[in-house]
């Protein structure tokens, strides 16, 4: 039997408007409406449709839209005195900085800038390491998504065996971690993992996100398995992900497609951590997701 579609735009569109009735509250409880500040540097044309579609997001919820742009060649310092005056800016709820940067920047310093209340990617080192020692905080918006597409679907997490493919900073490492949070029991697969499909086929949910388009297929899914593809290539016929879908819906049990399965939910999360982050300057109890 073909495996039940996980509907990312479905779940997206509820979180959303959860996310929109909370500023909705907030602002009728006298509080200020959460400001974005997404940071675009350069004009690589993907960061660019990216960075307008969760500007209109972000409007759409009712929150101020606080975007800056610099130029390719903007230096160091230049991006360090607007993430500082940002970063001091009390209508600035969230700081969002776009990766990739041009390779004369360095990333992981200006990140350092970012306070980790206004770290709506939760990416600064004290983010990830609050997640790491299970403390609660601002977490990565894609491997939150997944977490909530998991939840909403009603997959068992607690005792699971779970796999992880890919372990970078912002989506592997901290699905991991949100996996292991909920008990599971995990196993980060990479790049130089010996036997990948042997893992894999232990796993009960099975997250790739490697880069890597059609990099699992059926013989490495456990029959029944929740797989949830967080790869996006552009093809010729369109966008793919990591897995080969048509044989993989055959064995799983749920299966995210490509698109219409996690890419909505990054957006979605954003949004949720952005709502986060303004109740948390305002000193109100974190509510969502
Ligand atoms: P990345 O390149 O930083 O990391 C890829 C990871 O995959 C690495 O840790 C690497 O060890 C692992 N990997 C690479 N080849 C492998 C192989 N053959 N076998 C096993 N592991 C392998 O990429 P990323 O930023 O983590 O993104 C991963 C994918 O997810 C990309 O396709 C990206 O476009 C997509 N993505 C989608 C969303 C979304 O909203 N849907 C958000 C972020 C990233």
């Amino acid at each position: 039997m073909a495996a039940e579609l996980m509907d990312g735009r479905a779940v997206a569109a509820r979180v959303r408007q959860e996310v929109a009735d909370g500023v909705a509250e907030l602002v009728a409880q006298g509080g200020r409406a959460p400001g974005l500040a997404t940071v675009l540097v350069g004009d690589d044309p993907a960061s660019d449709v990216y960075v307008r579609n969760k500007r209109r997001a972000c409007v759409a919820v009712g929150m101020v839209d606080l975007h800056r742009r610099l130029p390719a060649d903007a230096t160091q310092q230049q991006v360090d005195d607007v993430l500082d005056r940002l970063a001091e800016d009390r209508e600035v709820s969230a700081i969002l900085l776009q990766l990739p940067l041009p390779d004369h920047l360095d990333a992981d310093a200006l990140l350092d800038r970012i306070p980790s209340d206004k770290d709506v990617d939760g990416l600064t080192v004290t983010n990830a390491g609050r997640l790491a020692h299970g403390r609660p905080g601002l977490r990565p918006c894609t491997p939150a998504g997944v977490e909530r597409l998991l939840d909403e679907y009603g997959v068992p997490l607690a005792g699971a065996k779970a796999a992880v493919i890919g372990r970078s900073v912002l989506v592997g490492r901290p699905m991991a971690q949100l996996l292991l949070a909920r008990d599971a029991t995990v196993t980060l697969c990479h790049s130089r993992t010996k036997d990948l499909a042997a893992d894999t086929r232990e796993a009960d949910v099975l997250v790739v996100a490697a880069g890597v388009p059609g990099l699992v297929g059926a013989d490495a899914i456990r029959p029944g398995a929740a797989v949830i593809d967080v790869g996006i290539y552009r093809g010729e016929s369109g966008l793919h992900g990591d897995v080969r879908f048509s044989g993989a819906r055959e064995v799983a049990g749920l299966i995210t497609p490509v698109p219409g399965g996690v890419g909505p939910m990054t957006i979605a999360m954003l949004l949720a951590n952005t709502l986060q982050a303004a109740r948390l300057q305002q000193h109100l109890p974190l509510v969502l997701p």
